[in-house]
């Protein structure tokens, strides 16, 4: 299990980039869902340089961790990656850490959000 305390010393705090605002809307019209977070609560974190992916993530490797709290850590690198910040986002908008939903079983050019399978094995992919 992740350590959430170990991520936070690691992380920076980033401002939310301007299409981050588009993205979200994307999601929440693909999902037919009722964000249970505000866009605007999201706190994005990003790791300081020289830390890589590294995230204590519990599963492999990870570039992107979404967390109960409204934090969403996304490594140095990736922050602009429409499809992983686009994957994080569903689990902020679903509040729920699980694969379950069927957008993240379909790849961003059919409005999902699974990992590309030509990332999957470079990056492995987000495990939150
Ligand atoms: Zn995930």
């Amino acid at each position: 299990m992740a350590d959430l305390a170990a991520v936070e010393r690691q992380g920076v705090v980033y401002a939310r980039p301007a299409e981050y605002a588009r993205w979200w809307d994307e999601m929440v019209t693909a999902c037919h869902c009722q964000p249970k977070t505000p866009l605007g609560v999201i706190a994005w974190y990003t790791l300081r340089p020289g830390m890589d992916h590294k995230f204590p993530c519990g599963v492999e490797r990870c570039v992107g961790w979404w967390w109960e709290t409204d934090q969403v850590f996304i490594a140095q690198g990736y922050t602009q990656l429409e499809w992983l910040v686009k994957h994080e986002m569903l689990h902020a908008i679903l509040h729920d850490g699980t694969h379950r939903h069927r957008l993240f079983h379909r790849d961003l050019s059919q409005g999902g959000v699974a990992a590309p399978l030509s990332q999957q094995s470079v990056l492995s992919r987000t495990s939150h």
